[in-house]
């Protein structure tokens, strides 16, 4: 079984965003950048699968700037055989993105894609639905455990208050949340051995895709800030603050 994996490179979850001076947008300009989390999780399981005899090969995709190569590398240094980098300056939106993904799948014809439930910069939580919809493939959402076989893929998903099993018939498309795996770390020899693994670089062009934003972005401002809180002597004195504030009575 081929996988189709795909990784977004995004501002790295450690670091304090800061918002551009005129609000246009977060501001990059030096800023660390690694694998969106969720992403890795997704090579993660491809390579589970692939140790389990399940998968035989992984393909690992991004679409984004040329230094998108770093991420695949990443993915290629964890276990994934082979990346497709397709490259464009534009912000692609997640229409455009599961366009592109759609356009791989019917060269490479997967059997399962892989994706992360949401890229952390944006938020969207929208490609790997609006993938598996273009695709006509069932998907399976937010997995906590994915359990494959020939020809079907069993998926734990987290739903509001517990969790819902589902069945899907293969080729599907699976979006992973944060318990379904702890990803590795690469070892040196293997981020040695990724540098030679294939990378293909290509164009949006390439897939008939135009990946111009649909979006406007009006405006982005730094979340309020929280006011200093204060120490109170007593229990009492809780209490009553409390009261005050009309939250005990
Ligand atoms: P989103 O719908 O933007 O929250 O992203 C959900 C998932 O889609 C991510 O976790 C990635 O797996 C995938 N994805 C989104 N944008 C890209 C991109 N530019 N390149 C590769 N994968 C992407």
């Amino acid at each position: 079984m081929k996988i189709l994996v795909a990784v977004k490179r995004v501002i790295d979850f450690n670091v304090k965003p800061r918002v551009k001076l005129d609000g246009s947008g977060v501001d990059l300009a030096n800023v660390k950048m690694s694998m969106n989390p969720f992403d890795e999780i997704a090579v993660e399981e491809a390579i589970r699968l692939k140790e389990k005899g399940v998968a035989t090969e992984i393909v690992a995709v991004s679409i984004g700037p040329a230094k998108a190569q770093e991420t695949l590398r990443t993915a290629l240094a964890m276990g994934a055989d082979r990346a497709i980098l397709v490259q464009t300056d534009e912000e692609v939106e997640p229409l455009a993105v599961a366009k592109i993904l759609a356009k791989i799948a019917q060269e490479e014809q997967p059997q399962m894609i892989i994706l992360g439930k949401q890229a952390i910069d944006d938020d969207n939580n929208a490609t790997g639905q609006m993938l598996a919809a273009l695709l006509g493939w069932p998907q399976g959402t937010f997995a906590s455990k994915v359990e494959a076989a020939n020809d079907n893929v069993t998926v734990t998903r987290e739903v509001d208050g517990g969790l819902e099993t589902v069945k899907l018939q293969l080729p599907a498309v699976v979006t992973t949340d944060l318990r379904l795996n702890e990803p590795r770390y690469a070892s040196l020899p293997n981020i040695m051995k990724a540098k030679s693994k294939p990378l293909a670089t290509k164009s949006p062009g390439d897939y008939g895709v135009d990946v111009a934003r649909r979006l406007e972005t009006i405006k982005v401002v730094e979340p309020a800030k929280r006011q200093a809180g204060i120490k109170v002597g007593s229990v009492d004195e809780l209490v009553e603050k409390l009261k005050g504030m009309g939250i005990a009575k």
